[in-house]
């Protein structure tokens, strides 16, 4: 753990992943999955989606060959919102879920996918999709008490899940998506191989 010392005192989580100062933190993403802790504006955590070689590709994930050779050039990881709150073990493992390929199964609502046939697309209206009862209706009219981490969820569910076919694409990740530790892929081994070592802090205070 490293603590690093900014004149801000909050971001906006997206101006984050553009910050050269958090390019120069970032520790070897082959070897450390970064997870930073801060305030954010906009009061949302973030998780950055995984590139895959072209040889293993994903659907919904970017296949470049680019990383085969080369060290990552953008901000790789998660910032993370604290204080966290009731939500907090739930968001890590959301954030985890993207980090490692997985979306949202309300994204783009009744026009979006995440790529599983084993978890329900809805809506989620703005947080509004639950009935009186805590269901959640989805694209097909079907209703379903949603406990999905990469879901949108009522504050009383205690536990979560994935599906077996966001399971699949998590290990699709681990296996062959470049900076993600764990990973068995030649690609992140001939990386390994290269003497990228974490690069101090650009901008730091005593
Ligand atoms: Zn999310």
């Amino acid at each position: 753990m490293e603590r690093i010392y900014r004149p801000e005192t909050s971001f906006v989580s997206l101006d984050f992943f553009q910050a050269g100062w958090a390019f120069q933190s970032m520790w070897n993403p082959n070897k450390y999955m970064n997870v930073w802790m801060a305030k954010t504006s906009d009061y949302t955590s973030r998780g950055t989606m995984p590139y895959v070689p072209n040889d293993y590709p994903l659907a919904g994930l970017i296949a470049t060959d680019y990383y085969k050779d080369n060290p990552p050039n953008y901000v790789e990881g998660i910032l993370f919102l604290t204080p966290g709150g009731s939500y907090a073990g739930t968001s890590l493992t959301h954030e985890t879920g993207h980090f490692l390929g997985l979306i949202h199964p309300y994204e783009d609502a009744c026009g979006g996918t995440d790529y599983c046939n084993d978890t329900y697309q809805y809506d989620k209206k703005s947080g509004t999709n639950f009935d009186a009862n805590g269901y959640t209706t989805d694209c097909n009219g079907t209703k379903f008490i949603e406990k999905n981490f990469m879901g949108w969820t009522l504050s009383t569910i205690t536990e979560f899940v994935f599906s077996q076919n966001q399971v699949s694409r998590l290990e699709h990740s681990l296996k062959y998506a470049y900076h993600r530790p764990g990973s068995s892929t030649i690609s992140a081994r001939m990386l390994n191989n290269n003497s990228f070592e974490k690069i101090p802090p650009f901008m730091s205070y005593e």
